[in-house]
């Protein structure tokens, strides 16, 4: 790993500068965090996996002309990506309540919200990351408002077709959570979908038993995290090479 320069190491990923100049290399660890790292753990892997989940919802995003950072899959844990300026938002869209919403609003876990919400949130480890208005972002100028407009649409797009693509193959989507970032080609600029969608920043439930199929195993100790990502990845037919039994040509429809 000495071959390359490090650009940023984050909680779940490595970035390296990439073979040519405007990429980057996306290293996928098996280091796990939650509550805003004070919870760590290692998820054995995890980084496999995820490479692999993200790599294949990348690509259906742009079949549906979604852009996105995604160049091509290096390797088992490695990607490389397009050098984007990131924008410090993080973009969640919700369609059930889970998590942060059920505290804020009193409701109850699983409860279906009446309409798909979407919720900005300020990237800032050191406030772990608030909550924010749209006013708060063109004010201090965060986004423009036509990026504002630009990102919001493009969750909701994302949200439609990746909650279809779940549900036929029997998984849920609770929630997710959208990263976006400048990518500039020649002389234009465009919003692209980055960092990574995986199990890691979704909620996934299984739609028969409700089974929780992502991080929130790890945030609550519920064991099996790697199996239920795993189990993802199955239903998605994407197991990497060698990644376990069952390894399935295409994805399993479930009745
Ligand atoms: N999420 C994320 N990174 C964060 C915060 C949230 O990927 O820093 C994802 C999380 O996995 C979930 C969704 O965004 O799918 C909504 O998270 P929530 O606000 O409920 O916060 P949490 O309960 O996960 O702390």
């Amino acid at each position: 790993m000495a071959r390359r320069r490090r650009i940023y190491e984050g909680k779940a990923k490595v970035l390296f500068e990439g073979p040519e100049p405007g990429t980057l290399v996306q290293y996928f660890k098996d280091d796990a965090s939650a509550f805003n790292n004070k919870k760590k753990g290692v998820i054995t892997g995890k980084g496999v996996l995820n490479n692999r989940i993200s790599e294949y919802l990348m690509l259906r995003l742009k079949e549906v002309g979604i852009p996105t950072h995604f160049v091509r899959r290096l390797n088992m844990r490695e990607q490389l990506v397009h050098e984007v300026e990131i924008i410090p938002i993080e973009v969640v869209v919700r369609n059930i309540a889970a998590g942060s919403i059920t505290q804020r609003f009193r409701l109850k876990e699983g409860e279906p919200l009446p309409r798909s919400i979407v919720e900005f949130y300020f990237k800032a480890d050191d406030l772990d990351d608030p909550l924010v208005a749209e006013e708060h972002i063109a004010a201090f100028g965060w986004a423009s408002p036509q990026e504002l407009d630009e990102m919001m649409h493009l969750s909701l797009r994302a949200n439609d077709f990746l909650s279809g693509l779940f549900l036929a193959v029997g998984i849920r989507l609770i929630d997710f959570k959208l990263e976006f970032g400048r990518w500039w080609n020649q002389d234009e600029m465009r919003l692209v979908v980055a960092d990574e969608i995986s199990p890691d920043n979704c909620r996934l439930w299984d739609i028969a038993t409700n089974e929780i199929m992502d991080k929130d195993r790890f945030r609550r100790d519920l064991g099996s995290v790697e199996e239920a990502y795993q189990e993802v990845a199955r239903r998605l037919g994407i197991l990497p090479e060698g990644g376990g039994p069952g390894d399935l040509p295409g994805p399993s429809a479930v009745q």
